[in-house]
């Protein structure tokens, strides 16, 4: 019987010489989930997926994808997968058919499935791969990682690089994905994917995962549930003063904070008004989104010191 959980990770570590790209991570997806893992450049995400997809080996630690092990179960592993990688590996000198036929036939799969594919993707067949649009590329990516009838898909950040309108479109498609019972792990560190596709987030940050949940359980999770909007006439260096102690940032003409104890915040408003006399235009709460959470989990240090040896990062 298949296993509840489609992936298992279990303390996973990554090393390249001296440095862990890696730390030792654990989680599980389960059977048609939909799992991201969000995290500024160089967190360890696309290494992550290798190590899942046996791209590249675990230096400790177990996974299992699909109930096979992929230390030592590697080509179950990959019958039983389908890989949309950062970098298309497809030929641009063969049409999207070609393409898709070739992958068909590595791995055994019936051609019928590239007809199919090809129609519910509405993709050109005849054009050659070099010549179609980033976005059209993407979804001949996605449709020819799930030739051979994978029941997990892994996508390494699968709007990289696209126009907004064709970034919706692949979120859609990876949405009815999920819907049709695929299970997708995709990496991202585009807040809008991670609110808009998966049903649980885990945030890594340099080789760690630092929170893991619902969108709502990460807001918990880092203690300030509640974004407050707040617009006031006029707004005084006094004013700005006593409120930095709430970490205001400033939107559209709104000063704006995430708070804890939205009670006593409100008490410290009327406070300063009957002391600083200014008028209250609008005072607003709402549910913070994953971006703030994000930024506060993960703090400025967007980037890692590269460690490939050859960029100069
Ligand atoms: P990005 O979104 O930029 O791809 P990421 O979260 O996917 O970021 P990884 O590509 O997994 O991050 O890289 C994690 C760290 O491991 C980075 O510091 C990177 O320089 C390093 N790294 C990745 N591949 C290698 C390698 N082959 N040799 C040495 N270091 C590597």
């Amino acid at each position: 019987m298949a296993p509840e959980e489609a992936i298992r990770a279990i303390n996973i570590v990554k090393r390249y010489g001296n440095f862990e790209a890696v730390r030792g991570i654990s989680f599980d997806v389960k059977r048609g989930e939909a799992f991201a893992l969000l995290g500024p450049n160089g967190a360890g995400k696309t290494t992550t997926v290798r190590m899942l997809t046996t791209l590249t080996n675990i230096t400790s630690g177990e996974a299992y994808v699909n109930g096979y092990s992929v230390k030592s179960e590697g080509l179950m592993v990959r019958r039983s997968i389908g890989l949309v990688p950062d970098v298309s590996n497809l030929y641009e000198e063969l049409t999207v058919e070609e393409n898709l036929n070739f992958v068909a036939d590595l791995y055994d799969a019936p051609r019928e499935n590239v007809k199919m594919l090809l129609k519910e993707f509405n993709l050109p067949a005849k054009k050659k791969f070099g010549k179609l649009s980033s976005g059209f590329k993407r979804r001949v990516a996605i449709a020819a990682a799930l030739v051979h009838e994978p029941s997990v898909l892994f996508l390494d950040e699968p709007t990289n690089g696209l126009d907004v309108h064709s970034a919706k479109a692949v979120r859609a498609l990876v949405r009815e994905l999920n819907k049709t019972g695929m299970t997708v792990f995709l990496t991202t560190h585009n807040m809008v994917e991670a609110e808009s596709i998966p049903q649980r987030v885990a945030i890594m940050k340099e080789g760690r995962i630092i929170a893991e949940g619902k969108r709502t359980e990460l807001s918990k999770l880092i203690g300030k549930g509640v974004r407050v909007r707040l617009r006031v006439e006029p707004v005084s260096n006094k004013l700005i003063e006593a409120l930095l102690q709430y970490g205001p940032n400033f939107d559209e003409g709104d000063l704006v904070f995430l708070i804890g104890d939205v009670d006593e915040f409100i008490e410290e408003i009327c406070r300063l008004r009957r002391t600083l006399g200014f008028k209250v235009l609008k005072l607003s709460t709402e549910a913070p989104g994953i971006e703030e959470v994000f930024i506060e989990l993960t703090g400025n240090d967007r980037e890692r010191p590269c460690h490939c040896g050859g960029c100069p990062l």
